[in-house]
């Protein structure tokens, strides 16, 4: 184990003061004839520690014009009790040595803060920053509560598969797996011969694992998935990946409203832990200037109120009673556009609200009809700004309406034989839906690029390292 102190745990009140190791990366350093400063950082923290340093310190005038802000450097010292204002420790340096300059000529990433813009374009230099540090800090605490909150309720973590050959019901264009020549691949009357492929069929990357999860919530009761997902959609937004990760709970023996219960239940519980869990992160993007007003009071209410419930049917003649051009008219049996979603959530309800019961035609085969024979068990979870962050579903476990669905649809039944015998043996009612996770990254940092809440983001014409 190495012997460096993070910065996080001096902060955190968790190192005694005295004799330490520290490692980390400069902010600034500021030189004076009687004392010198260094802000250091090592990604662990908001705060920065102030290295105080005696100019005199053996080495240190010879390195000095290299200590410049990115450059790479190693200490040892005393932590004290700061005794300036605005910082609880100071740490008075004994020995310094530099790792690895950043000459100040080339380093792009200087003191003056950059735009979230500019930093997409340097994703390798990204994560040094104090923003992109305080979200992957986030990310890596929100999946850890992601966990905690399933086991702790005796789900199981699955993984279901990355390579699938099952059509998650054109949840969204697919990415092929192959190891066909791209150029030339065998052909039989024209058209490609998979029987010659790596898996002698068409397989792609998982646009969603919910149907393998139906698999095993069908043995083990209650699981979820939290894995990478594939879509191929050309959807050049905000709010879209071609590479994003999926949290998705199936549950044997629930219900719509159990569904609902448990999204409401597990999005609260999330939000809490992150804001215990990694509150100065939280502060620190509420404080930068493309944050919203109010957003942390925000996310508490959130995390205290129940989210209201309406009925697709409902949402329509709201939408109708609205008096506002939509770009989309509105009537129902439409598929609730973006601007739909907003004006339901940002303007009418102004908080999350859960939209239930949608046209059977709008929404896939595996969704449970209602009795009315026109509308099924769905339920989209919208919030404010971003719209949709959880969909899912009640399941069909009836197999003969299953299987008429299916063939009203014009899905080839045969592929789907292995889904239809699980409702032919031991079949129970059973419901589950699917999070993204970029998307709650999005409401609780504030940030409104989903490109700004992953290290590596994918999107159509990009997929750099
Ligand atoms: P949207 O209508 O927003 O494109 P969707 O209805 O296609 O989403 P689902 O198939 O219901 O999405 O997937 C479940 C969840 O996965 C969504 O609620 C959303 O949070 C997330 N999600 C879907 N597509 C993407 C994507 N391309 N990038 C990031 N997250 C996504
Ligand atoms: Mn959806």
């Amino acid at each position: 184990m190495a012997k460096y102190v993070a910065i996080r745990d001096i902060v955190q009140d968790k190192v005694p003061v005295g004799f330490l190791e520290l490692a980390g990366w400069i902010r600034t350093h500021r030189q004076s004839k009687r004392v010198s400063f260094i802000e250091l950082t090592d990604g662990s923290a908001v705060s920065n520690l102030q290295l105080v340093v005696d100019p005199q310190l053996s080495g240190y005038a010879e390195v000095a014009p290299k200590l410049s802000t990115g450059a790479s450097i190693r200490v040892s010292g005393e932590l004290v009790v700061s005794p300036a204002k605005g910082q609880k420790y100071e740490f008075q340096v004994k020995t310094l040595e530099l790792l690895g300059e950043a000459d100040p000529e080339s380093y792009p990433l200087q003191k003056k803060g950059h735009s979230l813009e500019f930093l997409r374009e340097n994703l390798h230099l990204r994560p040094r920053t104090a923003t992109m540090g305080a979200v992957l800090r986030v990310r890596s605490a929100a999946a850890f509560a992601v966990h905690k909150y399933f086991t702790e309720r005796g789900f199981f973590y699955l993984n279901t598969p990355i390579i699938s050959t099952s059509d998650c019901e054109g949840a969204g264009e697919m990415f092929h797996v192959s190891t066909f020549d791209a150029e030339n691949p065998p052909r039989v009357n024209g058209k490609i011969d998979y029987s010659q492929d790596f898996f002698k069929e068409p397989a792609s990357l998982t646009v969603s694992g919910q149907l393998e999860g139906e698999i095993c919530a069908m043995g083990l009761s209650k699981i979820y998935t939290f894995g990478p997902t594939f879509r191929a959609e050309n959807s050049n937004t905000t709010r879209h990946l071609a590479e994003f990760w999926m949290i998705e709970p199936e549950m044997a023996f629930y219900e719509l409203s159990d569904n609902i219960e448990l999204a409401q239940d597990f999005v609260q519980d999330v939000i809490r832990q992150v804001m215990t869990a990694s509150s100065s992160e939280l502060e620190f993007l509420a404080s930068q200037e493309w944050a919203q007003q109010g957003h942390i009071e925000n996310l508490q209410k959130v995390a205290e109120t129940a989210f209201t419930r309406m009925d697709y049917t409902d949402a329509i003649k709201i939408l109708e009673a609205s008096g506002k051009t939509f770009e989309y008219p509105v009537s129902w049996g439409i598929d609730l556009q973006s601007e739909h979603e907003r004006f339901l959530t940002d303007e009418y309800v102004k908080g999350p609200v859960t939209v239930i019961n949608y046209p059977k035609d709008i929404k896939a085969f595996y969704m449970r009809l209602n009795e009315d024979n026109k509308t099924v068990r769905a339920m989209d979870l919208l919030v404010p700004r971003l719209g949709e962050i959880i969909g899912g579903s009640q399941r069909e476990e009836r197999h003969d309406v299953l299987l008429a669905k299916i063939r009203a649809m014009g899905l080839d039944e045969s592929a789907y034989w292995w889904y239809l015998e699980l409702r032919k043996f031991g079949t129970v009612p059973h419901a589950g839906f699917g999070l993204g996770f970029e998307r709650l990254l999005m409401y609780l940092t504030g940030l409104q690029n989903i490109r700004d809440v992953i290290a590596f983001p994918r999107f159509p014409g990009f997929a750099k390292f």
